[in-house]
Order: structure tokens, then sequence, then C-alpha cells
């Protein structure tokens, strides 16, 4: 029998650009299967308002490669990706975007690496195509990351991937709920692997994080990956106190001095007691702030609740054959 590559395809209102991703696909995937190897694409619908779930329907009725899950409501890319890994039956899964920014002509190149015996191979961007300060901010989160992460999690690369089915199934298996999958992907170890590739610009519509859901990653990624910033408060606090101390020391020396030449009469210390409440209450908010990031995960995490949920599957069953009579 042959081998078979489910290729998972997160999409929140991609109508614009969803015939050519799914052109583009077909046609890398047709020449694979020369090779002897079969494919399937597994649409995730994230709750898209606009034609996005009509389209990928349609796509079911045409063509027996396509799978699409549509989840009950829009659970975010990474809520969406989980959902296309769990799905998967193939023997080597790929995670791309559904918005064309991850080329499907890298494929073959993430495979050759598969038949080299890599588990994991993921795609490094070379060059990103969008704005400065975008491009800007991805740059300083990864070498944030890198600094303070307790992974070492490869530079630039994104979900763009190829999981062997042994990955695949290790990365189902994890329990946590709010994923981020390229760190996760990471902390599985296996043989892993990278391969560059230029990261195109969207093909059309609209991105759907948002610069505050992009934070919220960051954040995710940085949290569950690091006790970091838990120590630094600590660390910070530590800071104040000594700092404090010194600074009680120093006050109470110039009292004694003034006291000794007879000179008490100027006013003092209303600056500088100012400026001490602020700086120990702006550490102790900072602390708060950097504990509830903590505590609000582990909140959720003990809610249990699941990461997504599949309203409904739409695909053909293999014994029904091909719209295309192959
Ligand atoms: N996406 C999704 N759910 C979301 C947001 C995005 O499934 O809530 C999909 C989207 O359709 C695309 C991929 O995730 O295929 C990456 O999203 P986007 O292009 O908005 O992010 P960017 O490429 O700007 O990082
Ligand atoms: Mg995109």
């Amino acid at each position: 029998m042959d081998e078979q590559l489910s290729i998972v395809l997160p999409a929140h209102n991609e109508q614009e650009v969803l015939a050519e991703t799914y052109r583009r696909l077909t046609a890398t995937c047709a020449s694979l299967a020369e090779r002897g190897l079969d494919y399937e694409l597994v649409f995730v619908n994230d709750g898209s308002t606009d034609h996005t779930g009509a389209k990928l329907d349609e796509l079911v009725a045409a063509d027996h490669h396509v799978r699409v899950a549509h989840l009950t409501r829009n659970f975010g890319h990474q809520a969406a990706v989980t959902a296309g890994l769990s799905l998967a039956r193939g023997d080597v899964v790929v995670i791309m975007d559904a918005d064309l920014q991850d080329p499907p002509e890298v494929l073959p190149d993430l495979l050759d690496k598969w038949r080299e015996d890599y588990q994991v191979v993921y795609a490094v961007r070379q060059a990103r195509k969008e704005w400065f300060g975008k491009r800007l901010a991805y740059w300083v989160f990864y070498r944030l990351y890198a600094a303070i992460g307790e992974l070492d999690m490869p530079l630039d690369s994104g979900d763009f991937c190829l999981l062997d089915r042994s990955a695949a199934d290790l990365l189902n298996g994890l329990p946590e709920r709010q994923r981020f999958v390229r760190g996760l992907r990471t902390w599985i170890g296996l043989n892993q692997t990278g391969v560059e590739y230029e990261r195109s610009a969207r093909q059309a519509g609209q991105p759907s994080y948002s610069f505050r859901s992009l934070v919220r990653l960051a954040m995710d990624g940085l949290v569950s990956f690091s006790t970091m910033p838990l120590r630094v408060v600590t660390r910070l606090g530590l800071i104040g106190v000594l700092a404090s101390a010194g600074l009680g020391l120093y006050v109470v020396g110039v009292t004694i001095y003034e006291k000794v030449k007879g000179d008490d009469t100027t006013p003092r210390g209303w600056a500088f007691t100012a400026c001490l409440v602020l700086l120990l209450s702006s550490v102790q908010l900072l602390s708060l702030g950097v504990i509830g990031e903590y505590l609000s995960r582990i909140f959720l995490e003990v809610k249990g609740r699941p990461t997504f949920l599949i309203g409904r599957v739409t695909e053909r069953s293999a014994d029904e054959g091909s719209g295309e009579g192959a």
C-alpha cells in the first residue's frame, strides 16, 4: 500500500485564496503521487464568517483527497492546527497556513529530509515579506525567547513543518490545552532538522492575527516554556529591598550630618518619599502582573476544557471513489 501524506491547513476567513491554495497544493501533490505517495488535504474551518466553509465543502464534493473539519466557532490558529493534527491519518503530516504564505513548493524538500529519517522537519523563514514593524516584532520575540526560554526552539521557524506519524502521535498525546504548537514540537524531541524557505506575502484576504492575538501567542509561548519571568520577579524584589535599605541608610546619614552641623532648616524628603513609594509599588504591580500571567494559565488548564470542538466533518468514504474518475 502507498504511503500517505496528510496536509493540515487551518483556515479562518480565507475565501479569496482557497481556490488558489487548492490548485497549487494539488499540483504539488500530484507530482508526489507519481512517486507513490498518496495524499489528503485536511482543512480546518476555524469558525469562518465568510464563505470559506461552503467553498471547502465544494472541494470535498469534487475531490476525495479533501477532508474538512468545521469547528463550532473560531478557536484560534493553534487550536485549529491541533484539531487538524488529531484528524490527519497520514504516515507523514505537514502543517501549513491556508493563505499560501507557506509555499507548497517547499513540500518536496521537507519530504526529502523525512526520507533521511528525520521525524520533525521544520521550515525556517529566510525572509519575510511583511512590513518592517511586524518583522521587527517577530525578530525580537524569537531572540527574547532564545534568551529566556528553557527550550532551544529553532529561530524563525513557525508552525510550517513536517511531522512523522510517530511525532504527530506524540504531539496529539500531550494533555496541554493552550497549545504553543512550535514549542511543543521542539519539546517532544526525536530527530529534528530545519529547511530554509522564503515566506511569501499573503496571497489575498486579511490576516486574522491581530496585534493583540500575536502578543497573546508570544505570551503563551514564553509562559508555557519558561519560568524565567517568575524568577526575575524574585530578583527584582531583592534588588528593590536592597535599594530601599541603601536609601534608608543614606537618609539617616544625611539627617545626622545636618543635626551635627546644626542646620536642619531645609524641608526635605518629599520628592524622595514619593519616588520611593512609586518604585516599590511599581515593583509590586509588575510582580502581580507576572504572577497573574501564570495564574490565568493555571486557571485555564485546571478547567480542563478541550482545545477545540468539531461541529461536523465533511469527507467522502474511501470506497465512494473519486469525482474525477481516478
Ligand atoms: N487562522 C485560523 N484561525 C484563526 C486565525 C488564523 O485558522 O483564528 C489561520 C489562517 O486562516 C491562516 C493561518 O491560520 O491560514 C495563519 O493566519 P494569519 O495569516 O492570519 O497569520 P499570519 O500569517 O499573519 O501570521
Ligand atoms: Mg498568513
